[in-house]
């Protein structure tokens, strides 16, 4: 192969979204590397022992309102249909989450459960989604009790545990994801697309780097090959502090320890993940048969144990949304323009953004959309082809 006039540093979803467009539009070759010895970077999974599908990074449930993403992928898989349904050990007991009317119906004396939920639904309407910050704020006494003991008893040690921080520590968005459903509807996700790869996510990103204009190598860390492609232009989806050497110290980032546990009956729970708020060093345990359709006379659970990241010990997995740390990222959000035309800066790490894998896959479409192929068209000359 000819030298590659791009490289992506990262074989998850930005990275491989990224190389397919250019691959297949703009004609052009493209290089990936990754520093693990895998593709579909977070989202990798792999069959065990058992033969069961592993997670290895956790459990991945694709899930999204997005048309164009959902109709993107599906041009590289099949979809089994899947509703993710969480349950919270609270108070001895297994009950939905996010915290609903089944919830209450759950855990309340039968007179007060009722007074409680006629109250969320005369106050926000039945089917809305209230998050949990903002409904402690109510001054209504049932709703203030209510979403002190959603808080107490859901929120807070979780978050202490996944994050070191209280949940009015974080950026609102992150508690905001599992609010309170005024309704009986008891999916995690609500989006309009909810579904497996039906061989999963690892062969579904064989798909898609599957194209004669990539090419891929594992086990390299682009730093130790840079040099050797200086003119190719680079799409970066590893932390952005990590390129520029920390020059305005390390961003922080939480990461986990992930334990797949054999399990010698054919199912352990109901549901595919149940969340341990208040016990254990763990958060949660999923149950990935249920996730992956998988069938047998075996399980696997995995646990998550969350802790600090610490470079070159343990991996990166989630952004830390605070107000320090989007002050933190702004210079080397400055540090990247001036490369812009030559190096641009996307993904989970390369962005410091919490996205799901849907967000991932838009923001490198929208990458390739209004930053790449415009490079592309005016001829390649860099910074003057860019789109605002
Ligand atoms: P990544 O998948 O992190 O890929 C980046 C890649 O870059 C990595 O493979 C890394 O090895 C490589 N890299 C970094 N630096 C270098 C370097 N210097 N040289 C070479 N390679 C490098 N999303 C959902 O939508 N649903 C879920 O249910 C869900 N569950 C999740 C559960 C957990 C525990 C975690 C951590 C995340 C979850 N996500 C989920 C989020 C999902 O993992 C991300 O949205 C997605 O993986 C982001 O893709 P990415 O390509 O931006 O980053
Ligand atoms: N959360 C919580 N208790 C729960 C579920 C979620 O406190 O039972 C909070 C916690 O801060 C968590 C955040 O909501 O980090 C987002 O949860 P989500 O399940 O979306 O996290 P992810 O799957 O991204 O780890």
């Amino acid at each position: 192969m000819s030298k590659p006039a791009w490289i992506i540093v990262g074989a998850g979803f930005t990275g491989a979204v990224v190389a397919e467009r250019i691959a297949s539009v703009l004609d052009e070759r493209v290089l990936v590397v990754d520093r693990r010895d895998h593709i579909a970077g977070n989202a990798y999974d792999y069959r065990g022992e058992n033969g069961l599908l592993i997670h290895k990074y956790g459990p991945h449930i694709f899930h999204t309102n997005s048309k164009r993403v959902w109709d993107y992928l599906s041009r590289f898989t099949e979809w089994r249909n899947y509703f993710h349904k969480v349950l919270g050990h609270i108070d001895g007991q297994l009950v939905p989450v996010p915290f609903n009317l089944n919830s209450i119906a759950q855990l309340f004396p039968s007179g007060m459960a009722d007074r409680l939920s006629e109250k969320l639904v005369a106050r926000y309407g039945f089917g809305t989604k209230v998050p949990i910050l903002k409904m402690r704020a109510d001054a209504d006494e049932d709703l203030k009790f209510l979403s002190d003991y959603v808080y107490r008893k859901v929120f807070e040690t979780y978050t202490l545990k996944q994050w070191e921080l209280r949940p009015e520590e974080l950026d609102p968005s992150v508690s905001a994801r599992v609010p309170v459903h005024v309704s009986r509807d008891d999916r995690y996700f609500q989006d309009s697309y909810q579904a497996m790869p039906v061989d999963g996510y690892t062969a579904m990103f064989r798909k898609i780097l599957n194209h004669q204009n990539i090419s891929v190598e594992l086990s390299t860390n682009y730093k130790d090959v840079c040099g050797d492609f200086k003119s190719a232009r680079v799409i970066y989806t590893g932390p952005i502090d990590e390129y520029f050497n920390y020059s305005h110290g390390q961003l922080p980032y939480r990461s986990l320890q992930f334990k797949h546990v054999p399990y010698s009956q054919e199912f352990a729970f109901p549901v595919g993940t149940v969340n341990y708020p208040n016990e254990f060093d763990f958060t949660r345990v999923t149950e990935t048969k249920h996730l992956t359709g998988d069938r047998g006379p075996l399980s696997l659970l995995t646990q998550e144990y969350p802790e600090a990241y610490v470079p070159g010990t343990n991996e990166p997995y989630y952004p830390i949304p605070t107000t320090a740390t989007s002050e933190a990222l702004r210079p080397y959000r400055n540090l990247a323009r001036e490369l812009d035309g030559q190096v641009w800066f996307a993904g989970r790490l390369g962005d410091y953004a919490y996205y799901n894998m849907d967000q991932a896959c838009a923001r490198a479409i929208a990458l390739f959309d209004k930053q790449i192929a415009p490079v592309r068209q005016n001829g390649g000359r860099g910074q003057a082809s860019r789109l605002a």
